[in-house]
C-alpha cells in the first residue's frame, strides 16, 4: 500500500495512492496515520479495507495538497554521515557508530510545500534520504527483529542550515529544525511495495541540475542495524520517523559551497518511493 495524507496543513485526511495512480479517501478505515493507528493494528485494518473498498472509495482531486504521509510523530530522528562519499565531502571521519541527531517534529511538511529559508540563514542546504517509519514499539531489539517493527518507507529531504548546524554551538538540531525543513512524501510505501530496500537509486536536482546521485546500497549502517541500534538507547514508538542519511552532492560539499536562494527549485526521488518538489522561498513573517 501507498499511504498519503491530503488536505490543508493541520487538517490532512488519510488516503491511499492506488496502483492506477488515483488517490482515494481512506477516512472510512482510519482516523489518521499516527501513533495510535500504527500501534493498534491500523495497517492490517487498512489493508483489509483497501482490498474490499479502495477501488470504489471517494476519489481525491489530484490538485488537492498532499501533506506528510504520516501525522506528526513522537520523534523525528536522523543518522548523520552514513555514506562514505558524503562523510568525505564534509571532511568528517567515517563514524564508528551511527551518528544520531534529531529534527524538531514541527519541521514536518508536505512533499510539494515550499522550503522556507529561515530568518538570518545564508547556508540552507538539501539532503535526499530514505526515512523509515516505525510500526511497533521497539526497545532493545536485534537486527533480525527490525523488519517486524517497520511500517514503511518515505522519501525525505533533510533540509539543513549549515551555519546553524555547525557554527552556533551545541547540537546539529539547531540547523535541522526550522519550519518546512522536513518535506516527507509523496507517500509511505509499506515494505511489500519495495523489492530490496538496500538497493534503491536516490537522486536530487537543483533547478534541473543533478546534485545527488546515490543508492541505498552504499549506506554505511543499513536500516536493520539503525533500527536495532537506536532501540538500545530509547523506545521507538509506532509512527516515529528515522531518516537514514544522505549521499554526496550537498551544497556544503561543493567548491565553492552552493546554498539555496529564493526562487530555487529542488526535486528529489527514490526508486519505489516517488518524487517530490519544493520551491524555495524567503522567510516572511
Ligand atoms: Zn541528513
Amino acid at each position: 500500500m501507498k499511504l498519503i495524507r491530503f488536505g490543508e496543513p493541520g487538517k490532512e485526511k488519510p488516503g491511499l495512492l492506488l496502483d492506477d495512480g488515483r488517490r482515494v479517501d481512506a477516512s472510512a478505515a482510519a482516523r489518521d496515520y499516527d501513533e495510535i493507528f500504527f500501534g493498534s493494528g491500523g495497517l492490517e485494518t487498512l489493508a483489509q479495507w483497501s482490498a474490499e473498498n479502495a477501488a470504489k472509495a471517494p476519489e481525491v482531486d489530484p490538485k488537492v495538497r498532499l501533506g506528510s504521509p504520516v501525522a506528526r510523530p513522537s520523534k523525528l530522528l536522523c543518522i548523520g554521515l552514513n555514506f562514505r562519499d558524503h562523510a568525505a565531502e564534509t571532511n568528517a571521519p567515517l563514524p564508528e557508530e551511527p551518528v544520531l541527531f534529531s529534527k524538531a517534529t514541527s519541521a514536518l511538511s508536505g512533499p510539494y510545500d515550499n522550503v522556507i529559508i529561515p530568518r538570518g540563514s545564508e547556508q540552507t542546504d538539501w539532503e535526499v534520504e530514505i526515512a523509515v517509519v516505525i510500526g511497533k514499539r521497539a526497545s532493545y531489539i536485534t537486527e533480525t527483529q527490525a523488519a517486524e517493527h517497520i511500517a514503511g518507507y518515505i522519501l525525505h529531504n533533510d533540509v539543513s542550515e549549515r551555519s546553524f548546524q555547525k557554527d552556533r554551538g551545541g547540537q546539529w538540531v539547531k540547523g535541522k529544525s526550522a519550519d518546512s525543513f522536513a518535506p516527507l512524501g509523496p507517500f509511505m510505501a509499506t515494505p511489500g511495495e519495495i523489492t530490496d530496500v538496500n538497493n534503491l537509486a536516490m537522486w536530487l536536482t537543483l533547478n534541473g541540475e543533478k546534485m545527488q546521485d546515490g543508492n541505498t546500497s552504499n549506506l554505511i549502517f543499513n536500516i536493520p542495524h539503525i533500527v536495532s541500534y537506536l532501540s538500545q538507547f530509547m523506545s521507538l514508538l509506532p509512527g516515529d520517523v528515522i531518516s537514514t542519511g544522505t549521499p554526496a552532492g550537498v551544497g556544503m560539499g561543493m567548491n565553492p559551497p552552493r546554498y539555496l536562494s529564493p526562487g530555487d527549485v529542488v526535486e528529489l526521488g527514490i526508486e519505489g518511493l516517488g518524487s517530490s518538489r519544493q520551491n524555495v522561498v524567503a522567510y516572511n513573517p
